[in-house]
């Protein structure tokens, strides 16, 4: 009877330790693409048998029409929470619902005031959904996202709690004054106009005082019509010549016939969905804002 026990706690013995690696050591936190990526290795960083896994390779940029593929799958079977920017961008979301009911997801969007997702004199398409999803780019968006994530993360992984918030403190000061810094620099612009090939700039125009004048494509990679392009002429013309701004993701075709057709210049700004795929800097996002404020401050300046 005695042996019989003893055998009886050693087969539980056993079973305990083929548990413990995946029940308690190794937890794995998975974001859906690149800017929610970085404002989670910022919140996650120095956390030990963690691991961090973009779902969308880097090169994706945004997630419009994007499916999963069989690699996403297997990376959320083993995540543990998936944190998600939210507002219709990710379009796959009820078929991550279906394959994992019983996977926490963190929808970073929460609490932000939405914008609809509708450009000038382009009709919204069905499956694009009501909002448009570019949040991130307003700093003080970034902050509210970053408060959401790292409550999702801290619920999911609870024995991480304390690095996590001493995290969130210290990213959110630093993008407060990223978002003091372009409030200010961008106060004084003596022009306000800008045309982009993409629907990802109107949080941040609404943040720092911009008007975006026209969008050329609403998603990228829409074909330009020539009437379209006919249109788009007659608009930057009678602006007085608003600069164009492409973004280093996508092919600037049109920005460069366009750039022809009206003698208007043409800059980049980065929307922040690309970036390194290793060896990453945590203040990525802060650095490419920079940027971006730098060619606004070229482009709308005075001298320009
Ligand atoms: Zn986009």
């Amino acid at each position: 009877m005695l042996r019989h026990t003893r055998m009886r706690a050693a087969a539980w013995l056993a079973a305990l330790v083929l548990l413990l690696p995946s029940a308690s050591l190794a937890e794995t936190v998975v974001t859906s693409f690149y800017p929610i990526y970085l404002f989670v290795l910022n919140l996650c960083d120095g956390l030990e048998n963690v691991t961090v896994h973009n779902l969308a390779a880097p090169g994706t940029g945004c997630l419009h029409d994007y499916q999963l593929q069989t690699r996403d799958m297997k990376q959320l079977a083993q995540a543990d929470v998936f944190l998600i920017n939210g507002a219709g961008m990710e379009s796959y979301l009820s078929g991550v619902a279906d394959a994992f009911p019983a996977l926490p997801v963190v929808d970073a969007s929460l609490g932000i005031d939405l914008l609809p997702a509708e450009a000038e004199g382009i009709a919204v398409g069905e499956a694009e959904g009501l909002w448009n999803a570019h949040v991130w780019l307003d700093a003080a968006n970034a902050e509210q996202m970053v408060r959401s994530l790292a409550d999702g993360l801290v619920a999911a992984l609870p024995s991480h709690g304390d690095t996590i918030l001493q995290n969130r403190d210290a990213y959110l000061a630093r993008l407060a004054a990223l978002h003091e810094e372009l409030t200010l620099g961008l106060a004084g612009l003596p022009r306000r106009d800008i045309i982009t090939f993409h629907e990802a700039f109107p949080y941040f125009a609404r943040a720092y005082g911009l008007n975006v004048a026209a969008v050329v494509n609403r998603e990228p990679g829409d074909a330009l019509s020539p009437a379209r392009l006919a249109e788009l002429v007659g608009v930057v013309k009678a602006l007085g010549l608003p600069p164009l701004f492409v973004e280093p993701q996508y092919q600037d075709m049109a920005a460069q016939t366009l750039a022809a057709e009206t003698g208007a210049a043409v800059y980049t700004l980065d929307p922040v969905v690309t970036g390194p795929e290793t060896d990453i800097p945590l203040t990525y996002y802060e650095d490419v804002m920079r940027r971006n404020m730098a060619v606004l401050l070229e482009a709308l300046g005075s001298g320009a």
